[in-house]
């Protein structure tokens, strides 16, 4: 049995109401020890899940702290299947703070971050791939990302990477009857079922592992930069976008300001445009640090969107960033074609090799629409609309997947060459372990830490 924890589960600032937390054997107990309900009723004597209204008492001095609601929840039926109290005070540091203080000094332990959640999964209600979408959902960006973590949460994820175990737990018991009752004809029948099944289970990971690229992107957003010398309209492009697009982000503590991201959301692709700090000050990028930071910035991006103004003369800063960008996937914008055009798109995509060219006139809003749906085309090839049943976006998850995969390759390759059954065995076995250690079936404690670490404190 664990000790009993409190934390503020809301985030401090301003606010209406703000909530403090418990969950443990003693909760009920400890909150009931700070608490004095209206009419001297108690905590203890409220009804489960009830929300009482009273005030919040210390009781060395005597003193009201704050006017509060407060809600009992007994265990198994709770978000960590303990005694949970949650208390509703006024939002503001203060009063969450002299409440947590009470809490902790009425013997309560300060919850570490993730720790209720990571409770829930100990105890059984989650599964580890399930507490993980819970940090997801909280730190999803778009509702794309929102509705795949809550997807997982269901336990999407969880059911199929179940039922792939299923089949390779039927296999191992094949393989132990067949070790058991060594008789010629059941070997035969053996390798045979067991190619069936390793085929399926290799079809199975290997649609899993090819979900988690959208996965990732739908997660973290495409790293984008906008790449292009002063005054050919990036700033005007970026403003152009977030108008229509600004994806709602709340600041994350923690992220440094140094790098501005911006966030878009294009029909539920997120974009993250990266590095804007020169785009803003339009000041450039290129001038500014150089052909070689330039080529730094955009070697992790996964699109760049390249823009050429066509009322000048291309110059040598374009020719650097037709340079930069011949291999890599890109967008290119011939843009200002409202004014005098110098040059022709032709010429352009002439030097570029045949890259699609986008004409646009940023200022009276002409060719934007066609940005955006070459974005969506380059990614979903059109097909914006898939399943978010199951997509893979945690690059753990993934890491498994692809031991797995590895396993039951090695598994088949064994089969076919026959090998005898109890080497068949431990690659199975391994297949088996590392697919687990998604739901966390089979996991160790500093993995788990390392997972819970990533929460907030109070979730
Ligand atoms: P940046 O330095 O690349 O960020 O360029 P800005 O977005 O600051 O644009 C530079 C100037 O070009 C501004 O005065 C914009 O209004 C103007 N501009 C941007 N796009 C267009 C366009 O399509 N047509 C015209 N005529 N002017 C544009």
């Amino acid at each position: 049995m664990f000790d009993t924890i409190a934390a503020i589960s809301t985030a401090v600032g301003e606010a209406g109401i703000g909530i403090v937390r418990l969950s443990g054997k003693e909760a009920i107990t400890i909150a009931n020890n700070i608490f004095k309900g209206v009419n001297n009723k108690s905590l203890a004597e409220a009804e489960n899940r009830k929300m009482t209204y009273g005030h919040i008492i210390d009781k060395r001095e005597e003193k009201i702290v704050d006017e509060v609601l407060i809600v009992s929840m007994k265990e198994p039926h709770t978000y960590t299947r303990e005694n949970v109290v949650e208390i509703y005070c006024h939002g503001g540091i203060i009063p969450v703070k002299k409440i947590l203080e009470l809490l902790l000094s009425n013997g309560a332990r300060l919850a570490e971050p993730g720790e209720f959640t990571k409770r829930a999964f100990l105890n059984g209600r989650l599964d580890l791939s399930q507490a993980e979408a819970v940090i997801d959902i909280i730190k999803a960006k778009t509702d794309k990302s929102f509705e795949v973590s809550m997807n997982q949460l269901e336990g999407s994820l969880s059911k199929k990477v179940s039922s792939i175990r299923d089949i390779i737990l039927s296999m191992v018991a094949h393989v132990e009857v067949s070790i058991d009752f060594p008789e010629d004809d059941i070997e035969e029948v053996t390798y045979e079922e067991l190619e069936q099944n390793a085929n399926k289970v290799i079809h199975d990971i290997r649609k899993l592992l090819e979900t988690s690229d959208r996965g990732k992107i739908l997660r973290d957003g495409l790293n984008t930069v906008i790449l292009g010398k002063p005054n050919v309209g990036k700033s005007s492009l970026l403003n152009a976008l977030l108008r229509e697009n600004r994806a709602i982000v709340t600041d994350i503590p923690g992220t440094t300001r140094d790098i501005i991201e911006e966030y878009l959301n294009i029909d539920g692709i997120p974009l993250k445009i990266i590095d804007t700090a020169g785009i803003r000050d339009t000041e450039d990028i290129v001038e500014k640090i150089g052909v070689d930071r330039a080529r730094e910035s955009i070697e992790f991006a996964d699109l760049i969107i390249a823009v050429f103004d066509v009322s000048r003369d291309l110059s040598q800063e374009d020719y650097n960033i037709i340079e930069l960008i011949k291999d890599r996937k890109s967008l290119v914008l011939l843009n200002k074609t409202d004014l005098p055009n110098k040059y022709t798109e032709e010429h352009l995509e002439k030097l570029l090799e045949g890259k699609e060219i986008i004409s646009t006139s940023i200022t009276k809003e002409v060719g934007i629409d066609v940005l955006e749906n070459s974005i969506k085309n380059l990614f979903y090839s059109g097909e914006i609309e898939f399943d978010s049943s199951i997509v893979v976006t945690n690059m753990r998850h993934k890491n498994q997947l692809e031991k797995a995969l590895k396993n039951i390759e090695d598994t088949l390759y064994d089969i076919r060459l026959q090998v005898p059954l109890d080497c068949i065995e431990v690659d199975l076995r391994d297949c088996w372990e590392n697919l687990g250690e998604i739901s966390g079936d089979t996991i160790s404690e500093d993995i788990l830490d390392k997972i819970f670490s990533e929460f907030c404190i109070g979730k």
